[in-house]
């Protein structure tokens, strides 16, 4: 693991050189869907060691597709302190077990979830990060609001109580022409371009970009990511049997 995980920040760092941008610009989330607690627990000390050991990156983030694996999960790794994101499609019936745990959801993609987020959380003192999640593909098994409408979500979510927006996210294209990953995520880009240049209210601090996966960081780097999701790379393959999660 501690292996991997090394391998995996040397990735992330040899794609941020390759285009001039700083290694500490690109922070590292897991995907630990289907992963049991003791994986993620090894994971975890993996990083604290190698930042122990003077790696110098950023503690990783953790993120969860299901709500259902969050809560089975989370508890059993306070004692580490993680910072869990929501990563998947969340049901408004979910929100409350979500946010017990998760102090970011980067899966909003419609008005529904934004506001029943917001009225969750708009009389704690601290503001919730949400993350507009964007289909830039297309693809129909994709989770995300459409680039056209994306930037309006966005902003309309900004100026809800109790919500920080901070960023965009999305899962780009399955396509082995990197010049299409790429222009996903460009598009990604865009759209958060056209949010903060708004100067909407509460649009200010939405300058983050969640893309890239185990496939397609360099693509994601490259076009100004500022998280990369990463399952495979870190814990190897997932059991075939599972179903889509994106
Ligand atoms: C599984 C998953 C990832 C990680 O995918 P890998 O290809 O295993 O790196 C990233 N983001 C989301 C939303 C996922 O569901």
């Amino acid at each position: 693991m501690t292996r991997r995980l090394a391998q995996v920040h040397e990735r992330v760092a040899a794609a941020c050189t390759a285009t001039g941008r700083r290694t500490d610009e690109v922070r590292v989330l897991l995907a630990s869907k289907t992963m049991d607690v003791a994986t993620v627990r090894a994971a975890l000390l993996a990083d604290a060691g190698a930042r122990a050991a003077g790696s110098g990156t950023a503690p990783v983030l953790l993120g969860e597709n299901r709500v259902q694996e969050l809560v089975a999960k989370a508890p059993a790794l306070v004692d580490l302190g993680p910072t869990w994101h929501v990563i998947g499609p969340l049901q408004s019936n979910k929100v409350n077990a979500a946010l017990r745990w998760a102090s970011a959801v980067q899966s909003v993609a419609d008005d529904a979830l934004a506001q029943r987020l917001s009225d969750r959380v708009r009389e704690r003192d601290v503001p919730l990060d949400v993350w507009v999640q964007v289909n830039v593909s297309g693809e129909p098994t994709k989770h995300g609001a459409s680039p056209d409408v994306a930037a309006d979500l966005g902003v309309r979510v900004a100026a809800l109580p109790g919500l920080r927006l901070v960023g965009f996210m999305t899962v780009g294209a399955r396509s082995d022409d990197t010049a299409v990953v790429r222009a996903g995520f460009a598009r990604l880009r865009d759209v958060r371009d056209e949010v903060v240049g708004s100067g909407a209210p509460g649009t200010a601090d939405a300058r983050g970009l969640s893309m890239g996966m185990s496939g397609d960081l360099e693509a994601a780097v490259a076009e100004g990511a500022t998280v990369v999701r990463l399952g495979t790379a870190v814990f190897g393959e997932r059991p075939p049997q599972e179903g889509p999660h994106r």
